[in-house]
């Protein structure tokens, strides 16, 4: 009942991600590291590094040491992988904010994570100094790409003026000190922040750039950098992998279509990492065309579930490239899955697992291991997986058990040949465009509506943002309508998730013996209202 890779294990992460990263920059020291996509300025790996060591160095001074935490609210850009990494050299953990976030969500995760710094985007400096001034812990927000800072904020460029190109040497304890604290609701509740460690971030780099799996050839790949880093997969790619591989990296600050396709057109990626709806995109959009996509040799999608007929309809445009799919979550830092060069692609699968790695497939009713080609939910163990989540040791057992199973929420099975299919998941998240929506936060915002007795939120399929977070409400007030439940949630929640599929008023939420609401009854309940629509 215990798959485990077809590749051969391989040696694991020995040494910090600092050493792993830039030990190896000399192999491509003047090749392009970066390129902002927005004012088109480039940084080699040399660059990089040198700004890496002073960003580390400022951090040094200010007093800041091994065991922080800096927060990192910021869109794509250049000022990320210096932050990460500056960090790292420290043994100062990196949490990413959401730039999409609100005040609110911002101090709930400054709070959760004990940050004492904030690295900010200067659009996104209002907000984030509203946030900080609520935490006690946050001593200090430093502002990105600028000469000067406002009274009371720091500049990101001083700080590069200021520190000295040394390197640091620090006591890094691999299995222990977490490169990066990155938020997930997990199978269940609220947004918890994921310890990735040196060790299973390294790990997780070596497996998913191993011998099988290397489709990359070191120091000729160009990325278009257009996932977000402050979620596991953007960073995993544009932050270490790009790096690892010698790869060229522009950074798109969000997904526009008419700067991605020129952006497509004028630096000519040989890699694209997408999420579902960029891949929709891709298929659908006519200003995407043969020519645009020409440079391409692998296309990436993971994050969500992709229709087999979506990646036919891309390679109409361009069959010379390879479609790759992969499964992964934050809290296996990242990546589980992806196809293989020796086993290829199986549309509609997430490729095969990485070397190092078993799988599992349990019984959703009783945790009976299941055996090929029946579908439960699937279980993950490997050198990638999170030693759990932060501060909080009841979600981590209720995630990891005793034999460092990974209990992963989602519902699928493995074939004959290995390949992994994802058919489902039991766990409460909803993926808007690839975006995590914990339903528990729109739940305890229901209910601090005087009128709400009682509230569920589901994910109801969606064509182009594969789901849409749904409320059903059952209401202590006949006078109370739908329309104002949703605008009273809508005003107070960042844009992924508003309630665009709608609120419901019901008379009772389907609840278990014990309680729990049954999802599955909602779910099913949403499909037959959207046949009948
Ligand atoms: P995150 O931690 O935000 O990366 O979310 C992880 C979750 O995204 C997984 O547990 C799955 O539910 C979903 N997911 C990731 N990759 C895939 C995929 N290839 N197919 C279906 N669902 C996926």
């Amino acid at each position: 009942g215990v798959f485990r890779s077809h590749a051969e294990d391989i040696p694991l992460a020995d040494r910090p991600i600092f050493e792993m990263i830039w030990g190896r920059r000399h192999r491509w020291e003047n090749r392009t590291a970066y390129v902002c996509g927005v004012t088109e300025k480039s940084f080699t790996y040399n660059e990089t590094y040198r700004n890496v060591l002073r960003f580390s160095d400022a951090l040094d001074k200010r007093g800041y040491k091994h065991g922080d935490v800096v927060a990192a609210c910021l869109p794509n850009c250049v000022e990320m992988p210096v932050t990460v990494h500056g960090c790292a050299a420290r043994g100062i953990t990196t949490t990413t904010l959401n730039p999409l976030y609100t005040e609110d969500d911002i101090v709930r995760q400054l709070e959760i994570s004990d940050a004492q710094a904030v690295v900010a985007h200067p659009l996104l400096l209002p907000t984030v100094r509203a946030a900080a001034a609520r935490v006690p812990t946050v001593r200090e927000v430093i502002v990105s790409g600028q000469d000067s800072a406002p009274e009371g904020v720091s500049s990101f460029e001083e700080l590069l003026r200021q520190g000295r190109e040394q390197t640091p040497t620090v006591d890094i304890d691999m299995k222990k000190d977490p490169v990066l604290l990155l938020f997930s609701s997990g199978t269940t509740g609220l947004p918890k922040g994921v310890i990735q460690t040196n060790y299973c971030l390294g790990s997780n780099l070596l497996q998913a750039t191993s011998e099988d799996f290397a489709w990359e050839v070191p120091g000729e790949e160009r990325f278009l950098g257009v996932l977000p880093t402050f979620h596991t997969f953007g960073m995993f790619l544009y932050v270490f992998k790009s790096l690892i591989t010698g790869a060229s990296t522009t950074l798109l600050p969000r997904f526009e279509p008419e700067m991605f396709v020129n952006a497509l057109t004028k630096y000519r990626p040989t890699a694209l990492h997408l999420v579902p709806p960029l891949v929709t995109f891709l298929a659908n959009s006519p200003t995407v065309t043969a020519e645009t996509l020409s440079s391409l040799k692998v296309i990436f999608c993971g994050a969500a579930p992709l229709g087999p007929a979506l990646i036919q309809r891309v390679l109409q445009k361009i069959d010379t490239a390879t479609f790759i799919e992969g499964y992964g979550m934050t809290e296996s830092s990242p990546v589980v899955s992806f196809s293989s060069i020796s086993k290829g692609s199986r549309y509609g699968s997430c490729g095969v697992l990485l070397p190092n790695t078993e799988l599992k497939v349990i019984a959703v009713d009783d945790g009976r291991v299941l055996d090929l080609g029946e579908s439960g939910e699937i279980c993950v163990r490997g050198p990638q997986v999170m030693p759990g989540y932060y501060k909080n040791p009841e979600a981590t057992a209720a995630t990891i058990d005793q034999e460092g199973w990974l209990h992963t929420g989602d519902v699928g099975y493995c074939d004959k040949d290995g390949f992994l299919f994802i058919v489902d998941r039991v766990k409460e998240l909803i993926k808007y465009k690839g975006f995590q929506v914990a339903p528990a936060m729109l739940e305890d915002m229901l209910r601090k509506h005087a009128g709400v007795a009682d509230a569920a939120v589901i994910g109801v399929p969606d064509e182009e943002a594969g789901e849409l977070p749904r409320a059903y409400v059952v209401t202590s007030d006949p006078a109370i309508t739908e329309q104002e439940l949703a605008d009273f949630v809508n005003a107070k929640v960042n844009t992924y998730y508003q309630l665009r599929g709608g609120v419901h008023i019901i008379d009772a939420i389907p609840k278990n013996a014990s309680g729990k609401t049954m999802r599955r009854d909602l779910r099913e309940r949403a499909i037959r209202e959207l046949e009948e629509a």
